[in-house]
C-alpha cells in the first residue's frame, strides 16, 4: 500500500499520538537493552537536550551573519574540545553533524591537502581494518584510494604493516582511538611519529572515545597518548552525539593549524544566488544540535563527564570480569574504555546472540572474528547483573546442546563463509532497497 499526502489537515494531538504509538515499537534503550545508538543518562539530561534543541530548530548554522548565536555556540564548542584534546591555540575546527560528516571532511582535506602541496593527483590513504566504514565511505565519495593495514592479535593496528604500504602517493595515515569493534586504542604515538617522519597527514579518530578517554585518564586510568600531545597528529575527529551526550547530530573535527582546515572548506562565488561559503558537507546546518551540544557541555562540565564516566568504567568491569569467568567466553584484547567485544572458542557466538535476544538483550554481532559487541552508557549499569545471568544461561544452555532460538545466526554463518565479498554488498544492496521500498 502506498501513502499519499492526507488532504486535509490533522489536530496537532492526533497527529502526535500517532507519532507516540509509533515509537512503542523501537529498541526500548531506556532499559539498557540495546548496545549502541542511544546514549542514555537520565530524565533531566534528556529535558535539556529537547530544549535546548527545540529553543534553536529553526535557525541555520550555515549564517554565522544571520545567527552570531550559533557561531558563538560552534566555537566554543570546538574550543573546549581542542583544550579536552590537548590542542594548542593554532588548532582549528568546525562542528559537523556527525561521526560520518567529520571524516568525510578529514578525507576531503588531505585530498585537497595531497594536490595542492604535494602534486599528488591520485592520493592514497592508509587505514586499519578496524577502522569505521566511514573512512571507505569517505574514499568513495572523494575518489581517494584506501590501503588496509592488518591488526596484531592484540587488536591494534600493526604499525610495520602501515610503513609497508606507505607509496610515494600516501597522503593520510588514520588510527582510532579507539576502533569501534574491540575498543582497544590503536598505537597513535607511532603511527603519527611514522606519518611524521615521512612528512604525511595522521588522523586521529576518536569519534567514540574522544569524550570518554579524557575522563578516564582523569579517574587515575591508563590510556595511551591518542591526542594532540602526540607530534605528528594533524588532525582529530570526535562525536559529540556519542559519550558527548549531545542530541543527534553533533561532531567535531580539528586540524593541527588553519592552513590545514582550509582543505576543508568549499566556497563557490559564481552563483546568482549569492556568494556562497560552506564549512562542511551539508548546506542547512541544524541549530538545535549546535545548541544542544553547547548546553550539554555546560550541563555536565567536567564533573558531569567524570561522574558519568565512572559509572560507566564500573559497570563495564563487572561485565568485563562477568563474561571472562563464562566458561568458553572470551574478551577480545584490552579494552581501553567501555567498548569490547566477546568471542567464543566452543559455542557458536552468533546462537549466544540469538539466545539472548529472544530474552530481549540486543548485542551487536561482529565478524572477522566472530563476537558480539557491547558499548556500555549510564543505562546499563542497572541491567548488568541480569545481564551476565542470563548470558551464563544462555551460555550453559548452548554448551549441554540445547537448540538456540530462531534467529539471525544462520544468516551470519552463511555470509561469513562468503569467499566473494561483492556477492555479500548484493545482498547489502537487496536490503537497502527493501528497507526504502514503499510499504
Ligand atoms: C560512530 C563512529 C563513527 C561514525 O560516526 P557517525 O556519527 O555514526 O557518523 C566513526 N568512527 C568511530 C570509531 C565510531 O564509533
Amino acid at each position: 500500500m502506498s501513502k499519499s499526502l492526507p488532504k486535509t489537515k490533522r489536530t496537532k494531538d492526533d497527529v502526535l499520538a500517532e507519532l507516540r504509538a509509533m515509537h512503542a515499537e523501537d529498541a526500548r534503550w531506556k532499559e539498557g537493552r540495546t548496545f549502541s545508538l542511544v546514549y542514555y543518562v537520565d530524565e533531566e539530561h534528556s529535558r535539556l537536550l529537547r530544549e535546548a534543541y527545540g529553543e534553536f530548530m529553526s535557525e541555520n548554522g550555515l549564517s554565522p551573519l544571520a545567527f552570531p548565536s550559533l557561531r558563538r555556540m560552534e566555537c566554543e564548542v570546538v574550543s573546549m574540545a581542542t583544550e579536552l584534546f590537548q590542542g594548542d591555540a593554532d588548532v582549528a575546527g568546525t562542528m559537523t553533524t556527525g561521526g560520518t560528516e567529520s571524516i568525510m571532511m578529514t578525507v576531503k582535506a588531505a585530498r585537497e591537502w595531497a594536490r595542492n602541496e604535494k602534486g599528488i593527483a591520485r592520493p592514497e590513504m592508509i587505514v586499519p581494518t578496524t577502522v569505521h566504514p566511514a573512512f571507505e565511505k569517505a574514499a568513495h565519495y572523494f575518489d581517494v584510494e584506501v590501503r588496509h593495514a592488518a591488526v596484531a592479535p592484540d587488536f591494534r593496528v600493526d604499525v610495520r604493516d602501515v610503513e609497508r604500504l606507505i607509496t610515494p602517493n600516501t597522503a593520510l595515515i588514520v588510527g582510532s582511538a579507539p576502533p569501534y569493534p574491540h575498543g582497544v586504542v590503536d598505537p597513535i604515538t607511532e603511527l603519527a611519529a611514522l606519518a611524521q617522519a615521512r612528512g604525511l597527514l595522521c588522523h586521529v579518530d576518536a569519534c567514540l572515545g574522544g569524550f570518554m578517554l579524557p575522563f578516564v585518564r582523569k579517574l587515575g586510568r591508563d590510556i595511551p597518548p591518542f591526542d594532540f600531545s602526540v607530534p605528528g597528529v594533524t588532525s582529530m575527529s570526535a562525536d559529540l552525539h556519542k559519550y558527548g551526550y549531545a542530541a543527534k547530530g553533533a561532531s567535531v573535527v580539528l586540524h593541527r593549524n588553519r592552513a590545514l582546515r582550509r582543505n576543508q572548506f568549499y566556497t563557490y562565488s559564481n552563483w546568482p544566488g549569492g556568494l556562497y561559503a560552506s564549512p562542511s558537507m551539508t548546506g542547512t546546518r541544524p541549530g538545535g544540535a549546535i545548541a544542544a551540544a553547547w548546553a550539554v557541555m555546560h550541563y555536565l562540565g567536567e564533573e558531569g563527564y567524570l561522574d558519568n564516566a565512572r559509572r560507566i568504567l564500573a559497570t563495564t568491569d563487572k561485565l568485563i570480569a562477568g563474561i571472562r569467568a563464562i566458561p568458553g567466553l572470551q574478551v577480545l584484547g584490552s579494552p581501553h574504555m567501555s567498548v569490547f567485544a566477546f568471542a567464543s572458542d566452543s559455542l557458536n557466538v552468533y546462537e549466544l546472540g540469538d539466545a539472548m535476544e529472544a530474552r530481549g538483550w540486543k548485542l551487536d554481532r561482529q565478524q572477522s572474528p566472530p563476537a558480539l559487541h557491547c558499548m556500555i552508557t549510564p543505562a546499563h549499569e542497572r541491567v548488568a547483573d541480569v545481564l551476565l545471568a542470563d548470558l551464563r544461561d544462555c551460555a550453559s544452555k548452548l554448551a549441554a546442546g540445547e537448540p538456540a532460538p530462531e534467529g539471525s545466526a544462520a544468516m551470519y554463518g552463511m555470509v561469513g563463509a562468503i569467499p566473494d565479498r561483492k556477492q555479500v554488498d548484493g545482498f547489502l544492496l537487496d536490503f537497502l532497497d527493501g528497507t526504502f521500498d514503499r510499504a
